[in-house]
């Protein structure tokens, strides 16, 4: 979409969401919905509103749940309806093609298998939207984990590992494995050392803020910071910090504060694409 078609398409959303959040009687916003949130409000707000805080503007059902921690002082539960897993699924089809992998390409992640997000759940499901390989083997972070995945991967063949910046910083180290074309590695603000590390070549980072978005960013070939999902994330820098909104999920959080130093960069990128990049 051209940036000006995507940047009124976003302002159009964000407007609507600030009046339904002010007129929700029951929502945690009212007069807050200017306000920044941060990880320690979100927190308190679902453990005093339990089981997922007054996020939800209207009642839709939640059919998944997970315990997310990015930026946040504790695992916090989050939930998604199923439009949410919808459209985090062709958001996630989006970040993984963006970062190499094909349609019927064959990929495995080292992700957790439940509870905690990102998980392998999420990525499953925007592999099933792009119509690859899914082959989750959990965290690989030792050798004994790496014997037992390397002995699958050597028959499969994946082209694409994805995992957290634990499996994939002890992978990418690893040699005694048949080495994938390129690693895609799920970044958290938790992981900012990581996300504002030196680029390369053959590692895809996906920024991941589970209760705010699965793949609110990712990094194209280019290597020149991570492309916004500006069609469901909102991002805005206040003195220097990072700070997301939801623009279509039913647990809608305004202006949460990632805890992370950004700068958001405009100019096109020699990739193609319109969205606008972040940088750490
Ligand atoms: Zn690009």
């Amino acid at each position: 979409m051209p940036t000006e078609g995507l940047a009124a398409l976003r302002d159009e959303r964000l407007g609507l969401l600030h009046a339904r959040a002010r007129a929700a009687a029951s929502s945690f916003y009212g007069e807050r919905a200017h306000h920044t949130l941060n990880g320690t409000a979100f927190s308190a707000e679902v453990e005093a509103h339990p089981p997922f805080g007054r996020f939800q503007l209207e009642a839709a059902p939640f059919i998944r749940a997970g315990l997310a921690s990015a930026g946040l002082p504790r695992p916090t539960p989050t939930a998604w309806t199923r439009a949410d897993l919808d459209a985090e699924a062709q958001l996630g089809a989006r970040a993984l093609r963006r970062a190499g992998l094909a349609p019927r390409a064959r990929s495995s992640d080292c992700l957790e298998g439940g509870l905690v997000v990102p998980g392998t759940l999420a990525i499953t499901d925007a592999l099933d939207a792009l119509d690859a390989l899914a082959l989750p083997v959990g965290p690989v972070v030792d050798a004994a984990a790496l014997k037992r995945a390397a002995e699958v991967w050597e028959i499969v063949a994946p082209t694409m590992i994805i995992g957290d910046a634990a499996s994939i910083e002890f992978l990418y180290a690893a040699s005694d494995y048949l080495r994938p074309h390129g690693f895609v590695a799920f970044l958290t603000p938790n992981d900012a050392a990581a996300l504002s590390a030196a680029a390369r070549d053959d590692v895809f980072r996906i920024l991941s803020v589970p209760q705010v978005c699965t793949f609110v960013a990712g990094e194209c070939s280019e290597h020149a910071g991570y492309h916004l999902a500006e069609d469901a994330v909102a991002a805005e820098i206040q003195e220097g910090r990072l700070l997301l909104s939801t623009l279509d999920r039913s647990l809608m959080l305004l202006h949460f504060d990632t805890g992370l130093r950004a700068t958001l960069d405009r100019s096109p990128c020699a990739c193609g694409e319109t969205h606008a990049r972040l940088r750490f």
